[in-house]
Order: C-alpha cells, then sequence, then structure tokens
C-alpha cells in the first residue's frame, strides 16, 4: 500500500516586489516561483535541483511559509498553511523545520551548542530545562556528536560538525517534515558522504519527510526517491529517480545530466553544454522560460508556456516535444 501524502503544493506563487514606477507609483515584481504544483508522501525524500538562481531555496521558504506566498496553497498534513493564524502556525512549526546550507551563518556564535540545539524547545516550551538538557545530549549523541561538545562554540568545530549541529537542532523539536536547503554544498567532499548518510539514517530512524534542494545531481541521486527539476521559477519535468537518470526527456534535465563528471575510462561520453546562463527572472522569456538556451526550440515554444503532463508512472514533463 502506497504512504498517504504529507504535503501538497498547489500552483504556489511567489513574486518579490522589486521597485515602484515613479510616475505610475505601481510596483514591478519578479516571480522567484510560477506556479509549482507537487506532492511529497510520508517519508518519502523529494530531491529538487536546478542551477543557482532558479528558485529552489525560495520554493522550500515559501513551503515553510518563512516568506509569504503570492498564490496557491500548500497543504500539510491535510491542513492549508496559507490560511492558518500566526499561532496555529507557529506551533506547527515544530512538525516542519529546515537544515541551511551554511551551518556557520545559521548559528549565533554567542551562543553555546547548548544553548543552539535547545532553542526549538525554548520556542515550543517543550519539556522542563532538565529534560531539555537531557534531550539535547540525546540528539548531539544520535548526530555524532557528545556531551562534551555541549559548552563549546560554533567556530570551534569543523564544517561537517557543525552540520551536524544545524542538524541536530533541526530534528530536536521532532518534526515530520524537513526542507534540507544545499545542506552538504559547503562542505568538503570528504564529509558529505558521512552527512548525507547520517541524514538517510535520521530519515529511517524517525520516519522524516525531506525535500532536499541542491544544485547538484549526483548528490540529489544519492538521497532521493524521486526528482524534481526546476528551472527559472518552474517545475520542467519530476519522477522516479532511476527513471529520471536512466530516461529524461526534458532537454534542460538532459543537459544537467549530461554535465555530471564520468570516469576517464568513460570514451564515449559527449557532455551536451549548456549554452548562456540562466536568463534573468526579472525578465523571463517568454513562452517555454527555457527557449533560449534549448536545441529543439520551435516557434510556438517562444509563444506558448507548456504545462507539466504526465507521460505514464507519474513522469512528468512540460515540454511542447511530448504534446
Ligand atoms: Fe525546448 Fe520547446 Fe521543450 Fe521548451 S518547450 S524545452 S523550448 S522544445
Amino acid at each position: 500500500m502506497s504512504e498517504p501524502l504529507l504535503l501538497e503544493v498547489k500552483d504556489l506563487k511567489k513574486y518579490f516586489v522589486t521597485s515602484k514606477s515613479f510616475f505610475t507609483r505601481k510596483p514591478s515584481y519578479v516571480s522567484a516561483v510560477n506556479g509549482v504544483t507537487l506532492d511529497i508522501k510520508k517519508g518519502e525524500t523529494l530531491g529538487l535541483v536546478g542551477e543557482s538562481g532558479c528558485g529552489k531555496s525560495t520554493l522550500g521558504r515559501t513551503i515553510l511559509r518563512l516568506t509569504p506566498m503570492t498564490g496557491g496553497q500548500v497543504i500539510f498534513d491535510g491542513k492549508d498553511i496559507g490560511k492558518l493564524k500566526n499561532e496555529e502556525m507557529r506551533l506547527l512549526r515544530q512538525k516542519m523545520q529546515m537544515i541551511f546550507q551554511d551551518p556557520y551563518s545559521c548559528l549565533n556564535p554567542r551562543m553555546n551548542i547548548l544553548e543552539l540545539v535547545r532553542a526549538p524547545l525554548d520556542v515550543f516550551k517543550i519539556g522542563t530545562a532538565a529534560e531539555r538538557t537531557e534531550k539535547v545530549k540525546e540528539m548531539l549523541e544520535i548526530v555524532g556528536m557528545g556531551e562534551h561538545h555541549m559548552m563549546r562554540y560554533p567556530h570551534e568545530f569543523s564544517g561537517g560538525q557543525r552540520q551536524r549541529v544545524g542538524i541536530a537542532r533541526a530534528l530536536i523539536s521532532s518534526p515530520e517534515f524537513v526542507v534540507c536547503d544545499e545542506p552538504v554544498s559547503a562542505l568538503d567532499v570528504s564529509v558529505r558522504a558521512s552527512v548525507l548518510n547520517l541524514m538517510r539514517q535520521l530519515q529511517e530512524r524517525f520516519g522524516l519527510t525531506y525535500l532536499f534542494i541542491s544544485h547538484d545531481l549526483s548528490v540529489v541521486k544519492h538521497i532521493s526517491d524521486r526528482v524534481a527539476v526546476m528551472y527559472l521559477g518552474g517545475i520542467v519535468e519530476i519522477t522516479g529517480k532511476e527513471e529520471l537518470y536512466e530516461n529524461p526527456l526534458h532537454p534542460y534535465t538532459k543537459a544537467l545530466l549530461s554535465a555530471i563528471p564520468l570516469p576517464d575510462t568513460d570514451v564515449k561520453a559527449s557532455p551536451k553544454v549548456l549554452e548562456g546562463d540562466l536568463p534573468s527572472p526579472y525578465n523571463p522569456p517568454s513562452g517555454c522560460r527555457f527557449h533560449t538556451r534549448c536545441e529543439h526550440c520551435m516557434a510556438r515554444c517562444k509563444e506558448e508556456a507548456p504545462v507539466l503532463k504526465d507521460m505514464g508512472g507519474g513522469h512528468q514533463v512540460a515540454c511542447h516535444l511530448y504534446d
């Protein structure tokens, strides 16, 4: 029997006001998230990949309501979180947490590890002071740190240890859903695998559901069950991990996959070069937003934006080549 849905995102939009016209005083907007629809089952990891600046982190933050949504719906465990009052949302945050890319910048350098990891328990008023300290000890142990680290400060630790502290802090309030925003990209390659393995172990132990954001397809492959590919504010392809890596459909996904370094021995590999930079979201291309870089671009692509279509077995793609 398949697991029930924990998260449903429907036509989610996030626009930022950039400036107001000098004459009309009308604001202009940049669309960072442009009508995203996806869902995540309980206990699943959905990888979210795309180039830097495509809106992945904004999507993660908007799902958690860390930044207000412009339109659409986010339904978490049956609750429409856009409609929750502040106090209801504050309580729900216990169940929805985030692991950040740069653990150093998200850990207050003046607080010791005990205070940092205990902070969510203080905020949500979980347990007595003694119980909270006990819980911090237990959680530090689970993430591979120890009680002897509790009185030390973030600058005394390596990047990998700081990320373990960040993970302990995110998980101490017993969340069900965690947005992991590039959690290993700031780490040395040598420690990435150990942090990824830790995250998998914690997922199994606590039954966590992850939205795992990364620009690195090889990292996403390691941890995800399904993968969504994002381009300039929208999802262009979404499917199971194996299917995506074996049978990518969208030209952007193919270009991203062909750019993954292969062993020297693989002489047949001929990477497709993704021409040009990601266009500015301030002035996105008309029609299909990928048309300025797509080798298959047709006249229709410049005028009509493709929508996600199911190609069978839950493999969805947004491209006119498959109409
Ligand atoms: Fe390329 Fe057209 Fe498909 Fe966009 S819709 S990815 S431009 S073929």
